[in-house]
Formats: C-alpha cells, structure tokens, sequence
C-alpha cells in the first residue's frame, strides 16, 4: 500500500503537485495564529448548547431541515439588528463555515471555463475553492501598503472580465478595511464588465471601526456579503458561515448545495449561539481594545503595522520573515507566517497572550538592535 503516493494517483491536472490550505496545528503555550476568539463559549452558553442539541438527537433519525429556516430567520434578525438594514429570511443562506459559502458561490457562479478575481494578499482560500471548482484565478493588484488602488482594480476587471470578484473587508491578512466608496465603484466596475458577482467577505466586520456594508445590498442583485461565526462569535469549532444577499442569489446557490448539508446538531447550536449574542458581542470590545494595544505598542517597538479593523495584526518588516516566525515560536508564541514577503501576522488573543507575544518580540528585537 505504502508504495503508492499522491502523484500516482490519477488526480486533476491543476491539483498536481498542489499542496493542502496549512495552518500549522501546533501545540504551544499560546497560539495566536489563527484569528480564533481566544476565550471560550460562557458556561450558560455552553448548558444551552447542551440542552438544544439534546432535544435535536432526539430527531437524528430524520434528516434535518434542508432550508435551516430558524436558524436563517435568527441570522436575519441578527444581521438586522447589528447593521441596522432590513434582512429577511430570503436574503440569507448559511453553509458549514463561510468557506462553505464561498465554495457553493464558485460553483454556481465559477467553474470550469470561468474566472474570479481577488486584490492579493488576502485570504488564500479564495484561490483554493477556485480551483477546487474548476474555476480560473486571476491575482488582481494592491498597493505597496496593501490599500486597494481603485484604477488599477478597475483596470484589472475591465482587462479580464471575472465572472466573479472577491472583495475581502477587513482583509486578511492585511488587516485593512475597504472604504464603501471603494466597493460601490467596483461593483459597477465588475457590472460594466460583464456583469459579474461581487462578493465581500466580512468574515472580521464585527472588529471593524467603520459599519458592515449590507446596505450596500439594497438594488445590487449581483452583491453577495459573506459572514462567519467563527470570529466575532467565538465558534470556528462549530463551523457556521452565511451569506446575505437578493433572494434570487439564495435560490441559486441551492443548485449545488448537498441535501441536508447543515446536520441539526450544527443548526441547534449555532440557534443556542445567536440567543446569546450580547453576551459573545461583549468579547468583541475586549478584543478590539487588544487590537489597537498590539497595534501601538509595536509601532512603539519600531514595527511597521499595517491599520488593523480585524482581530489581527499584520507587522513588519523583516529580512527574513520565517526566521522571525521560528524566533516568535522558540518563545513559546505561534504567529502567522501568510507568505507575505518581509511580514507576519498576530491575532489577538487573551491579554496575558498579548503580553507573552510582546515579550517576545520585544526580546527579540533586542538581541538584534
Ligand atoms: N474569510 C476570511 C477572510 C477568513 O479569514 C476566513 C477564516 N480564516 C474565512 C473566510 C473562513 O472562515 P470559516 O470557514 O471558519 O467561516
């Protein structure tokens, strides 16, 4: 058995010699690498999940709603609340995480013979669940200090005509938000073009300073905003993304959804989850304190820092900026080494956290100063 490996196996051509998404899963003392929620769901958070997912197994011979209807009813109301723009329930579709989403999105609006475009850096997987569906990727342009530069994004949509546009805010892993102007004028740029989808990932909103951009919805059928609860809430375990969006992009992205996707255990606990908003949102405040803590004290440090409205911290610059990653992680602390020449990448975590991981790179900094 051992004496056949990947390569002889007949896989797609565009997966060969291809290597899997890889956040190391190390286990040290503080992981900060990740963009998790640092602290756990709160005891009466955690006794509601038990007692939801305990009336749900009590069902688990039937197959679970296929629409999710309640759960996508509290998503809606959710979204209505914290944006303070009318969502409905047509509006909102969820997924087993928003790369779910992102997945259902590229095959019905991607797929063999078509392309999406994302402004790299930003979120690897976009390029990865292109080409797991099939779909082509084009890298468009950012600035040297990673903003958007509007003519040449412009430019590049008009050049190629994606049948996709991915627009990441904040984007990961820079940190920086786009302006809504900025996402106004690209959704036209992408609907004289073709007309394409324009997707915004708002995987991070709830840390930004600026608001969500769903009011960006109202008359753009082809606008998708993508959400998480993997973030702001707390719950990557529980694996819960949606979208919002015209409830004509809903009825298509049931074309290629599986039957029954969402198991009725993910939908009572993320329903347990959405009853306890206030509480988890409080984390939130917390968090973006921290943020803007790792932001100023490593500019104090003489880092370089990227403007952060996310839960993360992109820093720099370095020579060699894996040698610094292994520094950091010889200290007990494990960053993000995204690729991105000359940076790296911190999330926010617990106070203590942020203090081990100052530590370090105060340490470090001094034995080469
Ligand atoms: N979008 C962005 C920008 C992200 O950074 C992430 C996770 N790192 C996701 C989407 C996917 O998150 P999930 O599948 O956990 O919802």
């Amino acid at each position: 058995m051992s004496d056949v490996s990947i390569d002889d196996l007949p896989v797609r051509d565009e997966l060969r010699g291809k290597s899997p998404y890889g956040a190391p899963q190390l286990d040290v003392p503080v992981r900060l690498n990740t963009n998790e929620n640092p602290y756990p769901l709160p005891e009466p958070l955690v006794e509601r999940i038990a007692e939801r997912v305990r009336e749900a197994a009590r069902h688990l011979n039937r197959y679970p709603d296929r629409d999710a209807v309640e759960l996508r009813t509290q998503l809606a109301a959710y979204l209505t609340k914290t944006a303070g723009h009318p969502v409905a329930l047509e509006n909102v579709w969820a997924a087993n995480g928003s790369n779910e989403v992102i997945q259902q999105l590229l095959q019905t609006f991607g797929g063999p013979g078509r392309t999406a475009l994302g402004f790299e850096p930003s979120y690897s997987m976009h390029a990865l669940i292109a080409r797991g569906t099939g779909t082509g990727w084009i890298s468009g342009p950012r600035r040297e200090d990673f903003t958007l530069d509007l003519p040449a994004a412009e430019k590049a949509i008009a050049g190629h005509r994606p049948d996709v546009v991915f627009v990441t805010t904040p984007n990961n892993p820079t940190g920086n938000a786009v302006p809504a102007d900025t996402v106004r004028a690209l959704y036209d740029a992408a609907q004289a073009a073709r007309p394409s989808i324009v997707v915004v990932d708002e995987a991070y909103v709830e840390f930004s300073h600026g608001d969500s951009l769903l009011p960006l919805l109202d008359g753009r059928p082809h606008l998708v905003i993508s959400r998480t609860m993997s973030k702001a809430f707390g719950a990557a375990g529980l694996r819960l993304g949606y979208l919002a969006a015209h409830p004509a992009v809903v009825d298509a992205v049931q074309l290629v959804r599986l039957p029954y996707h969402l198991s009725a255990i993910t939908q009572a606990t993320a329903l347990a989850a959405l009853e306890h908003t206030g509480t988890l949102l409080g984390y939130v405040e917390q968090l973006k304190a921290e943020r803007d803590r790792l932001v100023a004290e490593l500019r104090s440090l003489g880092y370089e820092v990227t403007d952060s409205d996310a839960n993360f911290v992109q820093f720099g610059r370095f020579q060699d900026s894996h040698a610094v990653w292994r520094q950091i992680l010889d200290r007990g602390v494990l960053v993000r080494d995204n690729g991105v020449p000359g940076w790296l990448r911190v999330t926010a975590g617990t106070p203590a956290e942020n203090d081990a991981f100052l530590d370090a790179v105060r340490e470090i900094k001094k034995e080469h100063s």
